[in-house]
């Protein structure tokens, strides 16, 4: 119970903190799928499974793992989908200093050859984010991309919850979903997700044409 009012007051706070980006505006029936922590071995199914579902997304990338597939990093783009930076090799910022913070996002920029927008966006490795962090983020011209609807793919590892808890209802227009790439259950359960959202009037885009005004 206190864990989730500290969260409300957290996602409340984070709301307010302009280069800050969490829930997409509700007027449009839109939502986004975001994938973090590749790229992997399981990609290129992600993307033909999304190709397939004639989906766009958005892909939060580690650098580390970014600079030894660039081939990966092209198809996303190839493919019309956005990527972004999930840190250089998933430390948690609050643990970082400022120094070490900010190199990390520049070699991962680096590694994906620049991004989309003209801010580069980074999400913090497991939603990780302090006071000084995200100063330091948002000085420097960063927007933190978090999100407002966490599938749990990470712990729930039946395809069947998975499509429950991101059915449509739970999820609502301007949501930012929240999944991981190297993952089966995540695979499995996705064409049930989308479709579901379609069905219900949903289209599925990348987080930034979401935000886009
Ligand atoms: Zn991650």
């Amino acid at each position: 119970m206190v864990a989730s009012v500290r969260a409300l007051v957290k996602n409340a706070v984070i709301d307010r903190i302009p280069g800050v980006l969490r829930r997409g505006p509700s007027t449009s029936r839109r939502v986004a799928l975001t994938f973090d922590d590749g790229p992997d071995a399981l990609t290129p199914r992600y993307l033909d499974l999304l190709d397939e579902l004639g989906v766009l997304a958005t892909f939060f990338l580690i650098g580390s793992r970014a600079e030894a597939h660039p081939e990966l990093v092209r198809e996303y783009l190839r493919r019309g989908h956005q990527v972004a930076s999930h840190g250089y090799d998933h430390a948690r910022f609050p643990k970082l200093s400022r120094r070490a913070l900010l190199d990390q996002c520049a070699r991962t920029d680096r590694a994906l050859g620049g991004q989309l927008t003209g801010r580069s966006w980074v999400r913090p490795p497991h939603g990780s984010l302090d006071a000084a962090a995200l100063v330091t983020l948002v000085a420097a011209g960063y927007t933190v991309a978090m999100w407002s609807l966490d599938s749990c793919d990470y712990s729930e590892r039946e395809p069947d919850t998975l499509a429950q808890r991101c059915a449509p209802g739970a999820v609502i227009a301007g949501d930012v979903l929240l999944f991981h790439e190297g993952q089966d259950w995540t695979l499995a359960a996705l064409p049930r997700i989308v479709t579901a959202l379609h069905a219900a009037g949903l289209e599925c885009v990348t987080m930034h044409d979401l935000f886009a005004r």
